[in-house]
């Protein structure tokens, strides 16, 4: 299992190796999502809390990354974490994520990307629930719900 002292380590020494890597230009990506997946995923936004369709799903299944399809969670690790961002504990994979230290706004944070395509996802925090006290909160817009 994951920890903070683990998602640290990844940030300053390097992240896992992740299983295969996909790699596409700016446009390749534009023509592949809508707008706002785009704007999120390949720019780093961050859409409006309560505002994600995956907030409130609790259905079975994995949740891919919506750039490359890998998938990243799944719905036993999510939680509710009255954010209004879709909240998890764990990566379905130690390899699934990367971890970078991330100063913007004045805060030093940890961003999660996919470490296949190194789409934008969100930010991981330390103040999650028990046994790995992680929460990893995720854009909606950068994942896609695969129903099992
Ligand atoms: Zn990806």
């Amino acid at each position: 299992m994951l920890t903070w002292k683990e998602v640290i380590r990844f940030s300053v020494k390097g992240n896992p190796t992740p299983d295969q890597r996909v790699e596409k230009s700016e446009s390749e990506w534009k023509a592949l999502l809508t707008p706002e997946q785009f704007r999120i995923s390949r720019l780093k936004g961050t859409e409006r809390p309560h505002s994600g369709a995956l907030c409130s799903i609790h259905e079975a299944g994995k949740y891919n990354c919506v750039c490359c399809d890998t998938p990243l969670f799944d719905s036993t690790i999510k939680f509710e974490s009255g954010t209004g961002w879709p909240s998890f504990t764990q990566p379905i994979k130690e390899n699934a994520i990367k971890y970078e230290k991330d100063s913007a706004f004045g805060m030093v944070r940890v961003e999660v990307m996919c470490n296949t395509c190194d789409g934008h996802l969100g930010h991981v925090f330390p103040d999650g629930p028990e046994p790995s006290g992680l929460r990893y909160c995720i854009n909606s817009e950068s994942m896609k719900l695969d129903k099992e």
